[in-house]
């Protein structure tokens, strides 16, 4: 509700509807078009067939069972050797998913028993959604894809059309519940213009697919559900918005007005700066060699955040340190000569890695995850910063390295010395709340800090990040949460030392101006929004950042706060 006043606030001058429903702005633009929603099933439960398959039958149908199975997981195989970046991945793990032992394992097994194939796939997703579900985090994300591959595999025992999103005649914006990563991948942005989903948060898969694909979206976003298809909707995704109906002069004036923003953006090529000349680095976040490459051909001066264990989440045991090297020089060649942050494995809570031995925790984002992954086994820390150092001695680029998730002062200089050992230069994520707090006393240990704002959010407000029904408390707009990026901004200019933002926060144009009020002095976001966050940069004065910054900490709900810097940056 009080995101719903922030927005009908903040976007009263380009207000372009009585009934704009809102939601959380992940990527913005603005998108005028009518609505498609995805195909279903026609209700999975006419399909699931009653009886018991007879014993003769019972290899055959197993089989026809492996074979749809077979046939759903080659699809989306070819599907992600057409696609690249986070959306050939996404396609890559869910067919890794239809092809996974145990739950076509579980499927086959009740076929075995005599229960006909639709029923025996909708039964054993069930029992994987429940497990999932439980677990949580990342596992609990996987329900999408989980149900996904089973709508698939049963419309292909079924002879049905592949369900999913259809392909429209005319430009059009997506709306649905919520939609499968696999499905989010494959969306050819000429054709889908804008996507807003009921559920999801900002940092969601849809979310960070749409960004990569540069697709106007909002999550979470109440009443999407009545929206038939082929009404026409204004959505925009600066403002977290999707305006029903709207008066069609208005829109059209608004897509307009953002297309001509856009095109003055793309002509912004680096190196960070306000108007007025203050430096601020915008850089990259990357998983790969393959990304550090991509964001190469982005205006990106460096790597503000190379994310490692997204290296290893397959890895049934612990890399050499060799095969560590490898990895890490793929992404220092890429960026040869520029700034790379290397962060150590942030391994626990959504991203368990098989080799880090995790503890059974009740509460994984509270337990063993980022550098209290290294207390009870510290060699997985030597040995990556052995492979760092090599890879640094290969590539004759050395990188900043920093640890996630640091709580107090002691665990920095711990790992400060430890880097320092290997010739490089250590740094911390702020990420707990108490390490904002005790920013300057951090800072006698280690030479620079990034600040984490998707875990700080998380941590400071107690909400869960991947909960779609906290998204508006974890939005990073959150005046609690900036004024803990003011503190450790303070802190590093009081000893001169950098203090960049990694988080989702810096991905967002207008709140990248309110950080660089705030002190912040580099902003490390997805390739896909560096050019529009430097463009934002380079259009404000420093003065104006500073002002902006003033007015949000002055604020006490995110929704002020994104209508005070909207008030002061324009
Ligand atoms: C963050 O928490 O903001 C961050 C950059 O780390 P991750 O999203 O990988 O947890
Ligand atoms: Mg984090």
């Amino acid at each position: 509700m009080i995101l719903c006043n922030l927005v009908h606030m903040t976007s009263a001058a380009r207000d372009t509807s009585h009934s704009a429903l809102t939601g959380v702005p992940v990527v913005p633009g603005v998108a005028y078009a009518p609505v498609i929603r995805p195909g279903r099933l026609p209700g999975i439960d006419q399909l699931v067939s009653v009886g018991e398959v007879a014993e003769s039958d019972r290899d055959q149908e197993a089989a026809r069972f492996t074979a749809a199975a077979e046939a759903v997981a080659q699809r989306l195989r070819e599907r992600a050797a057409h696609a690249t970046g986070a959306a050939s991945e996404v396609l890559g793990a869910t067919a890794q998913l239809a092809t996974d032992r145990a739950w076509l394992g579980a499927a086959e097994k009740r076929i075995r028993q005599g229960v006909p194939p639709v029923k025996a796939t909708a039964e054993a997703v069930e029992q994987f959604v429940e497990m999932f579900t439980k677990m949580g985090g990342l596992m609990a994300e996987r329900v999408a894809d989980l149900r996904d591959i089973r709508d698939r595999v049963i419309a292909e025992l079924s002879g049905l059309p592949e369900p999913g999103v259809p392909v429209p005649e005319v430009p059009s914006v997506l709306l649905a519940e919520d939609l499968a990563p696999a499905d989010t991948a494959g969306l050819d942005p000429a054709l889908i213009v804008g996507l807003a989903t009921t559920l999801g948060g900002p940092t969601s898969h849809t979310a960070i697919i749409a960004r990569q694909l540069a697709i106007p979206c909002v999550v979470a976003v109440t009443g999407l559900d009545d929206v038939p298809a082929g009404a026409r909707v204004l959505l925009d995704g600066t403002g977290g918005t999707v305006a029903v109906d709207p008066d069609e002069g208005t829109a059209e004036a608004a897509v307009a007005a953002a297309k001509e923003a856009a095109a003055a953006a793309a002509s912004w090529h680096g190196p960070g700066a306000t108007s007025d000349g203050h430096a601020v680095g915008v850089l990259a976040n990357v998983q790969d060699g393959a990304a550090a490459r991509a964001a190469r051909d982005t205006p990106a001066e460096g790597v503000g955040l190379f994310r490692t264990e997204l290296c290893f989440l397959n890895a049934e045991s612990e890399p050499s340190v060799e095969e560590q090297a490898r990895i890490y020089s793929d992404v220092l060649e890429a960026f040869s000569g520029r700034k790379v942050v290397i962060r150590t494995l942030d391994a626990g809570s959504d991203k368990p890695l098989k080799f880090a031995g995790h503890p059974e925790e009740a509460n994984p984002a509270l337990g063993v995850r980022g550098i209290r992954v290294s207390f009870n086994n510290p060699a997985i820390l030597d040995n990556q910063l052995a492979g760092i150092a090599a890879a640094a001695e290969q590539t004759g680029n050395s990188p900043w390295v920093m640890a996630p998730m640091i709580a107090t002062a002691d665990e920095a200089k711990d790992f400060a010395a430890k880097v320092r050992a290997h010739g490089l230069v250590p740094g911390v994520m702020i990420e707990v709340p108490a390490a904002a707090l005790l920013a300057d006393r951090i800072l006698e240990h280690v030479d620079f800090l990034s600040i984490g704002t998707n875990d700080l959010a998380q941590y400071t407000m107690a909400a869960d990040r991947m909960s779609p029904d906290l998204a508006t408390l974890t939005d990073p707009w959150q005046p609690g949460v900036l004024l803990l990026v003011a503190m450790t901004a303070k802190a590093g200019a009081a000893v001169g030392k950098p203090v960049g933002v990694c988080g989702e926060a810096a991905a967002d144009p207008l709140l990248a101006c309110v950080l660089t009020g705030l002190g912040i002095t580099s902003l490390s976001a997805a390739s896909a929004a560096v050019t529009a966050v430097g463009a934002k940069l380079a259009s404000v004065t420093l003065e104006q950042c500073q002002r902006a910054a003033e007015a949000v900490l002055a604020t006490s709900s995110a929704t002020e706060a994104r209508a005070a810097a909207l008030a002061a940056l324009g």
